[in-house]
């Protein structure tokens, strides 16, 4: 079946009376080209368990299931249910849930499906729910390798971001705090249907199996990165010592500066991963 086939898709979807939600953010891709890159990139083989959200009409999901150990999608529209089951009715490694993956318990659903078995994400995730899906999977503690994910461009500009840059941010920290992030490809709105208003980017977020920066306080460290970003047009001082997430005088965090070797006037917009790291060990234990 040729799902990324719009000539072969539209017909199946109008045959189950299927109509686009735009609040669920459906746009299926119709490119073979991405859905290839996407495919290639995963490192897929008879021993990966992949998590699927957002399955759509199941064009991914599709040929996750010919090279997968297992699939286990998660689609949140009714609809779409019949149009999964008669699309992938030929595989034995394919379960569906169809729930909320925001309101779904994953720890129980990782449980049951994967064991203590590591997986991949992959996902054309609806926009709506891009930052706290991928936040959700890096702190939930799973055995996530790596997330192959279809996002808006500028939330991919965002987590590629550099210090110092306009989207540079508490999202860029974030990411790069659990993963090194990989593009892949971009994906022009014509690559689906309906088309978007806006283009999207292939991004791959390689999990650190070890990972790279020592923090004192996890919680200490993303609210002090919290504070930075909340108030980036401040001096890292004033936005420290004015934040509602932290308790830290002033004193203390010149003291923390100089002792990093840093100019008192500096804004945290320019601190990079590691400095944010030593500046919250500096503050918090
Ligand atoms: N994967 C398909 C593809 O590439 O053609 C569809 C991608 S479409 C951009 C997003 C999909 O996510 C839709 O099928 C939509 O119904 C589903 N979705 C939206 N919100 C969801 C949620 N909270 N939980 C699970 N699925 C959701």
């Amino acid at each position: 079946m040729k799902l990324y086939n719009k000539s072969e898709l539209m017909p199946l979807l109008e045959k189950f009376g299927f109509n686009f939600s735009k609040t669920l953010g459906q746009n299926f891709l119709i490119d073979k080209n991405i859905l290839d890159k996407i495919i290639d990139n995963s490192n897929i083989n008879q021993n990966t368990n992949v998590l699927e959200i957002g399955p759509g009409a199941g064009t991914l999901t599709y040929e996750l299931c010919k090279r997968a150990k297992k699939v286990v999608a998660v689609e949140i529209d009714n609809a779409l249910i019949p149009i999964l089951e008669y699309n992938l009715s030929e595989f034995s490694n394919f379960t569906l849930i169809n729930d909320d993956i925001m309101k779904n318990d994953l720890k129980k659903l990782i449980q049951e499906n994967f064991e203590s078995e590591k997986f991949i994400v992959a996902a054309n995730l609806p926009y709506y729910i891009t930052t706290p899906i991928i936040m959700n999977m890096f702190e939930c503690g799973f055995n996530v390798e790596s997330m192959i994910l279809m996002i808006q461009k500028e939330v991919a500009n965002r987590i590629y971001a550099k210090p110092g840059t306009k989207d540079y941010g508490a999202l860029t920290v974030g990411v790069g705090f659990y993963s090194s992030p990989e593009i892949i490809c971009q994906a022009p709105p014509h690559c689906f249907t309906p088309q978007p208003k806006v283009s999207s980017v292939v991004i791959k977020l390689n999990v650190y199996e070890n990972q790279p920066y020592h923090v004192n306080n996890k919680e200490m460290f993303f609210k002090t990165v919290k504070s930075v970003f909340s108030q980036r047009r401040k001096t890292l001082v004033n936005s420290l010592s004015g934040s509602p997430f932290i308790n830290c005088d002033k004193i203390k965090i010149e003291n923390a500066l100089n002792n990093m070797g840093l100019d008192l006037k500096i804004r945290g917009e320019k601190l990079d991963i590691d400095r944010l790291a030593e500046l919250s060990n500096l503050l918090f234990k």
